[in-house]
């Protein structure tokens, strides 16, 4: 298969972990007989200090080009401290999402055995859980009217749905859910909500074409109560924007450690594929960055963007083994894990990539 992908590491680890993310597509490429081509892109604040722009044109150009994406992360300390930073390194993200129409974030939560520990749930309650989040991605709050009043006293953000947004990601929910256990848990908070209520209305309107699958609807503040006492309860999960990143960072901690989470991103062109953590200032340039979120997102595009299934599934059993043969990153390591078996970022990649 001839693919072309384009690499954008963005800032901080980001730039660690997609060396790694690549060199995985390198290896499944030679050892499966395919032919993936190369760009790379700017995106963040290393965008902004080439072009000021933090998606320039080029970059965007390049990505609607390509097959699919492996992203890294955007984000620098210069801004967090500095809220009113006109330009910022996470408009590039927002506009690489938007003009991507890239409207369903997709979360697998699935543990390996080994970090059981590592999670702050016990392991009874967890061991088994294997959750598939889409979260909606252009829409809500962060996309609907807000302002400040006059005196600066008073702020609204408004929550906004239409009915074709919620539909188009229903649709891909069902469609997993038909793949998987047959079991879909829409989150809304319909009991307070309009754009709630349009939210739960389009879904049951949806759920007439899935009639197999098993459909729950829960609010949010319940959904994250159980997602804490009963993860395995959870199968296919599909909410808006805002539950949405609350509950998949949530869900993120009972997998232990945000170095080992991937997600993917799509609509109905280019995929963008991305560790979920951010961009790491504290340990940036250090070489510790644990980059099996970034190796893990280079799984999520063989098989969704590609459908290279076998493929997907060889990256993720060599994650697999690498966690077996002991080998962790610090941020995955407990007090019984030997000095030798902690291992840098390239050097994790390294065994990673021996048992492809
Ligand atoms: P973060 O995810 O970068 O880091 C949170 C904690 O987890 C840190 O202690 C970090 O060292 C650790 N961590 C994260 N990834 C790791 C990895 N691969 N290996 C080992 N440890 C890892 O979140 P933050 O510190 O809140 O934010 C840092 C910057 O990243 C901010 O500028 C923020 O805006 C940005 N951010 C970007 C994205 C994105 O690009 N998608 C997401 C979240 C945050």
């Amino acid at each position: 298969m001839k693919k072309h992908i384009v690499i954008v590491p963005g800032d901080g680890i980001g730039q660690e972990v997609t060396v790694v993310g690549k060199k995985v597509l390198d290896k499944i490429a030679a050892k499966f007989g395919h032919e993936f081509t190369y760009d790379e892109a700017l995106i963040g604040h290393v965008a902004i200090e080439a072009t000021g722009n933090p998606l320039p044109d080029e970059s965007l150009e390049k990505m609607r080009n390509s097959d699919a994406v492996l992203f890294g992360a955007v984000g620098h300390p210069k801004y967090d401290n500095d809220p009113s930073a006109k330009v910022r390194p996470e408009q590039g993200l927002l506009k690489m999402r938007k003009e991507l129409g890239l409207y369903a974030n997709l979360r697998p939560i699935k543990l390996f055995d080994e970090l059981l520990s590592a999670s702050s749930i016990k392991p009874e309650i967890l061991k088994g859980a294997d959750i598939l989040f889409f979260r909606e991605l252009t829409g809500d709050v962060y996309f609907g009217e807000r302002a400040r009043s006059a005196d600066g006293n008073t702020a609204y953000d408004t929550m906004i749905y239409s009915k074709y947004e919620v539909e188009r990601i229903a649709r891909k929910a069902f469609d997993a859910a038909m793949t998987r256990g047959k079991k879909l848990m829409s989150v809304d908070k319909a009991n307070v909500l309009e754009s709630s209520r349009l939210w739960r209305e389009t879904i049951l309107e949806v759920a007439k074409d899935y009639p197999e699958v098993q459909l729950e609807h829960q609010f949010v503040d319940a959904a994250a109560m159980i997602l804490i006492k009963d993860p395995k309860r959870f199968d296919v999960v599909v909410t808006g924007n805002l539950f949405g990143d609350i509950l998949t960072d949530e869900a993120s901690q009972i997998a232990g450690s945000m170095g080992m989470l991937a997600s993917a991103s799509i609509g109905d062109g280019t995929g963008v594929y991305e560790p979920i953590h951010g961009s790491g200032h504290d340990i940036t340039g250090k070489g510790v960055a644990n980059p099996m979120a970034s190796v893990l997102s280079a799984a999520l595009l063989l098989d969704i963007s590609f459908g290279l299934k076998a493929e997907s599934e060889a990256v993720i059993n060599a994650v697999d083994q690498v966690l077996k043969a002991g080998f962790r990153t610090r941020d995955i390591a407990d007090a019984t894990t030997p000095a030798d078996k902690i291992l840098g970022t390239d050097a994790i990649g390294e065994e990673i990539l021996s048992r492809i």
